[in-house]
């Protein structure tokens, strides 16, 4: 079964509102198995509307709609549906009891305009909505299915969960799973993570895809599968192949900064910073995991603190992990320390320290510091480096 989904409403083209609801549709459709082939939005206009779930409709089995259910004039979800499905609105007399009692039971008069939310497309099987006034509702022919279903968000999870849902398993025999797993990684090119897993990459299903960020690598697993555990036991495959290829690569399941953090928590361990910008890039990255500074014994920030060369860099990087586990009296000191010669190209050496109980460990690399993203490179490869420590690698 292939699905589009309809977020309707003027306030999301104005972005005054973001589309969290689609977002939310998204997941509860993978996670059912059901293909989402394509999002989009449209304004509460009753033609545009109806031009887009005619279109929608034309490409997918199943369109939901959500937003544009409420009781005032520029609300036209209704209308718009039921010009596409060319089934004129139906009053319900049941629909004005429930909205009206709703309203008593809140110690409220109901409003002339809300007469128009008991009002469904011909035909169409009415859903209806415990959670607010707007009742939701399903209209089938032969193109497919069209769930239309209020805008206010926990409505609208509402009814996906206790109606939509339902309907889906019951009555379309929706019994498939698309499970997502993350793998993140780093210490690589992208192109060369890529070269190591083009074949899983080529493949449907599983699919495999990478988003890379500051050498931080989102490996992206997606399987299909006839059950929960054909699902399971499909990510299962790829995920250990992907995990014997790339080796000590893998961070696991957590980000970089999150992985770090735990390991130091675990472990036991303090660490102390020693940082040649004011952007504290690994400071910045722990502080921003939950619990990430309670490991941190002390940071150092010098933005001045520049080496004439390379070599300078790589000794000065030393010293200043030497001086800051000394300081704080830590148990690891990270430094790292800025060559002030950058080349043609843009390229900073920058050489970063780990000094530990176990000796210490030093990498130099060059990276185009005159973008903040050039830090974030450095607090990857600082990170890194103590990752690779605490899970006892070789130095
Ligand atoms: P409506 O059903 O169009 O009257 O929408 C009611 C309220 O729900 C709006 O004022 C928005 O705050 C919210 N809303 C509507 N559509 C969405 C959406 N796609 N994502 C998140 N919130 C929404
Ligand atoms: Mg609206």
């Amino acid at each position: 079964m292939q699905a589009e989904i309809i977020a309707i409403g003027s306030e999301l083209l104005l972005g005054t509102t973001v589309d969290t609801n689609s977002a939310y549709l998204a997941r509860q459709l993978a996670r059912a198995g059901v293909e989402l082939v394509r999002k989009s939005s449209v304004g509460d206009d009753t033609e545009r509307i109806a031009t887009m779930v005619s279109e929608a409709l034309a490409r997918a089995d199943l369109v939901i709609c959500t937003g544009g259910l409420g009781p005032t004039l520029d609300d036209v979800t209704r209308e718009g549906v039921a010009l596409a499905m060319e089934r004129p609105l139906e009053f319900h007399q049941t629909l004005l009891d429930q909205i009206e009692a709703r309203f008593t039971a809140m110690g409220r008069t109901m409003s002339p305009s809300n007469r128009r939310q008991a009002y469904v497309p011909t035909g169409a099987r009415i859903v209806e909505n415990p959670r607010g006034t707007a009742p939701a509702f399903i209209v089938e022919d032969d193109r497919g299915t069209v769930i239309v279903l209020p805008g206010v968000p926990y409505e609208m999870r509402y009814l996906f969960e206790n109606a939509v849902m339902p309907y889906l398993r019951d009555e379309r025999g929706i019994t498939d799973a698309i499970l997502v797993k993350t793998i993140h990684a780093t210490g690589l090119g992208e192109s060369v993570i890529g070269e190591m897993i083009a074949d899983l990459m080529a493949q449907t299903n599983p699919s495999v895809g990478i988003s890379a960020k500051q050498a931080r690598y989102e490996i992206r697993i997606t399987a299909h599968g006839a059950s929960q555990a054909e699902a399971e036991a499909m990510l299962a495959t790829t995920e250990a192949t992907i995990r014997e290829r790339l080796k000590q690569h893998v961070i696991g399941d957590e980000p970089l900064p999150a992985t770090v953090a735990r390991l130091l928590k675990e472990q036991q361990l303090t660490l102390a910073l020693y940082e040649t910008s004011t952007l504290a890039p690994i400071f910045r990255a722990l502080s921003a995991v939950n619990g990430g500074t309670e490991c941190i014994s002390g940071v150092l920030i010098h933005p001045l603190d520049r080496a004439a060369n390379e070599d300078a860099a790589a000794i000065l990087s030393q010293t200043g992990a030497f001086g800051i586990v000394d300081r704080w009296r830590a148990d690891l000191g990270l430094a790292f320390q800025v060559a002030d010669t950058s080349d043609q190209s843009g390229l900073t050496a920058v050489s970063v320290t780990l000094v530990t109980p176990k000796g210490n460990r030093q990498v130099t690399r060059n990276y185009d510091l005159r973008q903040t993203e050039g830090w974030e490179f450095v607090a990857t490869l600082g990170l890194d480096l103590i990752r690779r420590y605490l899970v006892g690698e070789a130095a």
